[in-house]
């Protein structure tokens, strides 16, 4: 009896386990399955369309974009990615915690009080101006970092005109000056005036990095290319390229147009599950506010995922629709915190535990991260890095 009673505690303990994988599939509440061939697929594909000189420093700021900022610089590690930039210094402290190596770039402010974390860690910081390198120089001790350059986008940088600021920021005794970079804020545009611009910012780049050659200062690895810089002006030779969204298999509005064709692949799908099935009728009014009366009987399905996921509730007054066996089923009334309503009336045996997709495809239907955007009026980049941490990520190779 003890023995028996034993064994059941030991299999109360470790069956949850053995089913975690199955249960990360069809026992939880909403998952991202993210498939990490696809990323180093697409890794690839941006590599094969650069020229060879071009490294990738692969973008994985945001929790890369939703999808796990660990697993993903795990994997291109493993891919032989050995640059990574982030936002801030919290998610490069992670990566290293975790385990990644190579060259991490911040590509944000830091207080230049957290300098003894950037030297601990390792972690490249970007000097964004003659002062902010005097502050960090004051803290004493080695510290790598790349000089940005603003050549026309006015958001973090050095001004392209001020030479003597720029120059002094390759020598202050304590920092050690490993890039120098650039980021372009047209580059998704092929418009003639957007081109240009983008044009402009590039001359002026190469005219810096010439400049300060000549003043027989290196540069370092020098980069400006995100990812619409790749696709759009692929000819760019620089040391290093800095994407994100195209890694993730996806552009930042899917029906851009972009010079040069690489099979990106997307590397997210959402689901959650259908919790109910219930017949209303003609009338009867559904969700918060009353916001959707049919007019016909109907069957509606309720579904475990909501805006506090990252699931926009605009989607709902945009058309926004998710896939259930196969078929699209019409989000319908106003999306919740955690669940949303669909109408299923059409699709033959719904019930609960069903599959939902949000993101991805379901048969020969498929949703993608951009038409989402495209309803609601942004980027997919957007709807990417909203979700939220309750989505629990699953990992698969294909
Ligand atoms: C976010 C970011 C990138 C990546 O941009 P994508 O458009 O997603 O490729 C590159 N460089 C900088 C400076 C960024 O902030």
């Amino acid at each position: 009896m003890k023995t028996s009673a034993y064994m059941d505690r030991l299999l109360m303990l470790l069956l949850p386990m053995a089913r975690k994988k199955e249960a990360a599939r069809l026992g939880d509440r909403a998952w991202a399955e993210v498939n990490l061939s696809n990323l180093s697929h697409n890794a690839a594909e941006l590599q094969r369309v650069l020229p060879s000189k071009s490294r990738i420093m692969a973008v994985v700021k945001a929790n890369a974009y939703g999808h796990g900022s660990i697993e993903s610089a795990r994997e291109l590690s493993g891919a032989g990615v050995a640059h990574f930039a982030v936002a801030e210094i919290g998610e490069g402290i992670a990566l290293r915690k975790h385990g990644i190596r190579g060259d991490i770039l911040i590509l944000g402010y830091t207080s230049p009080e957290r300098a003894p974390e950037l030297a601990r860690y390792r972690l490249t910081q970007t000097v964004v101006s003659r002062e902010y390198g005097e502050a960090l120089n004051a803290y004493g001790a080695k510290l790598n970092v790349h000089v940005k350059i603003d050549t026309g986008m006015n958001r973090l940088g050095v001004p392209f005109p001020e030479l003597d600021s720029m120059m002094a920021c390759y020598r202050f005794s304590h920092l050690h000056v490993t890039g120098t970079f650039s980021h372009l804020s047209m580059s998704d545009s092929l418009g003639q005036a957007e081109t240009r611009f983008t044009q402009q910012q590039l001359s002026r780049f190469e005219l810096v990095i010439g400049q300060l050659r000549e003043a027989g200062i290196d540069p370092g690895l020098v980069h400006i290319q995100s990812s619409y810089g790749i696709l759009n002006y692929p000819e760019v030779c620089c040391d290093l390229v800095r994407p994100g969204i195209a890694l993730y298999g996806l552009l930042s509005r899917e029906g851009d147009e972009v010079r040069t064709k690489a099979d990106l692949r997307p590397v997210l799908s959402l689901k959650a599950v259908v919790t109910q099935v219930k017949e209303v009728k003609a009338g009867d009014p559904v969700g918060y506010g009353r916001n959707f009366i049919p007019s016909q009987d109907i069957r509606i399905a309720t579904v475990s995922i909501g805006y506090a996921d990252g699931i926009p509730r605009s989607l709902s007054e945009h058309g926004g629709y998710v896939l259930i066996r196969g078929q699209r089923a019409r989000i319908v009334g106003s999306i919740c915190m955690d669940q949303l309503t669909v109408n299923v009336t059409s699709i033959e045996g719904v019930r609960q535990g069903d599959a939902v997709t949000l993101i991805g495809q379901d048969g020969a239907e498929k949703i993608t991260a951009g038409q989402i955007a495209a309803r609601c009026g942004t980027v997919a980049n957007e709807i990417l890095s909203r979700l939220g941490s309750r989505i629990e990520r699953v990992y698969r190779y294909d």
